[in-house]
C-alpha cells in the first residue's frame, strides 16, 4: 500500500484508495506523465486522447515496438466477482485498443485474487466469468489473437509465483500491500505470474509488455517489476510497462465508483429503470438553483454524470468538448444534461447486452465448459 506522509494519496489494490491530486502521485510514486508520449502513440485510444490514461511506468519501450511493428504484449484481467463494471470497461477497452494494434493479448481470469480478496469460492467465480468473458467478446476482443484463461488452471502461472516466492520478504510485502493474510500476498505474487507469462519461452520469449492499470494497481506494478529484475538472469525479462488511467468518481460524489457503496455505480447488465435512477439521482458539479447555474455555469471538472459521457460514453471528442462549455457556460443544466446522459448509457448497455447474449457460447468453450 502506497501512502503519502499526510495519508492525501493512498494507492491500496486490496482496499480504499485516495487520491487528492493526480500531479503528486508523478512526484512521489514514481509514475511517469503520460502526455509527453502521447503525439508518438499510433492511433491512440480514447482514454489516452482524453488523459484519463495520465500516467504510465516505462512505456517507451512498449511505444517503441509498436511504431516498429514488432513483437509486444498487453497483458491485463478482471476479478470475477460480479457484473462488468465501467472501471472493468475501461480495463477491457485498453486491452482490445493494444490488440487492435498488434500485440499479443492475454486476459486473465483472476479467480485466486477473488478468492483470497473477496472469498468468492472458485465455483461460484466460474460462473461470474462466463459472463464476464461474454462481455469482452462483446467489446470487440478477438480470442483468435489472444489468451483467455483462470489463474486456479494455469500452471505456468503458478509455478512462476512459487519462483517468485525468494525473491520477495516478509517485509516488501508489507511494505507494499501493509499488512494483509498470507493468501494476499500469494495472489500477489500470482498476479506478478500473469504479467510476466507473456514473456516465457512458450510464448516466443522476453518481449515488452503493456498492462494498463486503474492507479489503484499500481503496487502490483512494483512488485512485478523488482521481481522481473530479480530474475532477469534466468528468464532474460523486459521489466514490464503499464499505462495508468484514473478513477471514476462515484455517481453519489464519493471518490471512487464502489461495489460496498451502490449508489456510487452500475453495472453494464443492471435493469435500465436502475441505470437511469442512478444516473437522475447523481450528484454534479451543478449550481444550488437553475438561476445560478444560467449565471456562473457549472462546474464539470467535479461533476461523475460529465465523466460518463468524457471516459466511457461519447465517442466524439469535439463532442465532449462542446458538452463541458456548454456546461461551464451555463447553457446546458444539469437535468437535461442528465436526460442526455441517461440516453446514450441505455442506448450502449441494451446494444452490448444483445452482443453479450450471442457471445455466451463461445465464452464458455474458451473457458472449457461445454
Ligand atoms: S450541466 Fe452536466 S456537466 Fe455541468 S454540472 Fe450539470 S450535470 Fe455536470
Amino acid at each position: 500500500m502506497s501512502v503519502t506522509d499526510d495519508k492525501k494519496t493512498v494507492l491500496d489494490p486490496f482496499g480504499t484508495t485516495a487520491i487528492e491530486d493526480y500531479n503528486r502521485l508523478y512526484e512521489e510514486f514514481g509514475i511517469q506523465p503520460f502526455k509527453p508520449l502521447l503525439n508518438r502513440v499510433p492511433n491512440p485510444s480514447m482514454y489516452m486522447r482524453r488523459n484519463v490514461v495520465f500516467g504510465h511506468r516505462d512505456f517507451q519501450c512498449v511505444l517503441e515496438t509498436m511504431r516498429n511493428h514488432e513483437d509486444f504484449a498487453v497483458m491485463s484481467g478482471i476479478k470475477p466477482t460480479g457484473e462488468f463494471h465501467l472501471g472493468t470497461l475501461m480495463t477491457a477497452r485498453e486491452v482490445i485498443y493494444f490488440q487492435s494494434q498488434g500485440a499479443k493479448t492475454f486476459y486473465c481470469i483472476a479467480d485466486v485474487e477473488a478468492y483470497e480478496d473477496n472469498k468468492i469460492s472458485f465455483e461460484r467465480s466460474q460462473k461470474f466469468a462466463v459472463g464476464n468473458v461474454a462481455d469482452l467478446l462483446a467489446l470487440g476482443f478477438n480470442p483468435k489473437k489472444g489468451c483467455i484463461y483462470q489463474q486456479s488452471k494455469e500452471r505456468r502461472v503458478q509455478d512462476l509465483a512459487i519462483i517468485f516466492g525468494r525473491g520477495a520478504t516478509l517485509a516488501t510485502m508489507k511494505a507494499i500491500y501493509g499488512e494483509r493474510h498470507i493468501g494476499l500476498y500469494l495472489s500477489a505474487l500470482i498476479q506478478a505470474g500473469d504479467i510476466l507469462m507473456p514473456q516465457l519461452k512458450d510464448f516466443d520469449g522476453p518481449k515488452p509488455t503493456v498492462v494498463p492499470v486503474g492507479v489503484d494497481q499500481d503496487p502490483h506494478l512494483r512488485l512485478t517489476r523488482d521481481l522481473a529484475a530479480k530474475f532477469r538472469r534466468k528468464y532474460n525479462f523486459i521489466l514490464p510497462s503499464s499505462t495508468v488511467h484514473k478513477i471514476m468518481k462515484g455517481l453519489d460524489g464519493s471518490p471512487k465508483m464502489s461495489k460496498r457503496n451502490p449508489t456510487s455505480y452500475f453495472t453494464l447488465h443492471d435493469e435500465p429503470e436502475t441505470i437511469a435512477k442512478k444516473i437522475s439521482s447523481a450528484f454534479t458539479g451543478g449550481r444550488p438553483t437553475v438561476e445560478e447555474q444560467r449565471k456562473l455555469g457549472g462546474n464539470p471538472e467535479n461533476c461523475p454524470v460529465y465523466e460518463l459521457d468524457m471516459y466511457q460514453f461519447v465517442e466524439d471528442d469535439d463532442k465532449v468538448i462542446q458538452v463541458y462549455h456548454d456546461c461551464k457556460s451555463g447553457k446546458l443544466l444539469c437535468g437535461e444534461h442528465k436526460k442526455q446522459t441517461i440516453e446514450r448509457v441505455l442506448k450502449f448497455v441494451k446494444e452490448h447486452q444483445l452482443r453479450k447474449e450471442k457471445s455466451m457460447d463461445r465464452s464458455r468453450e474458451i473457458l472449457h465448459m461445454e
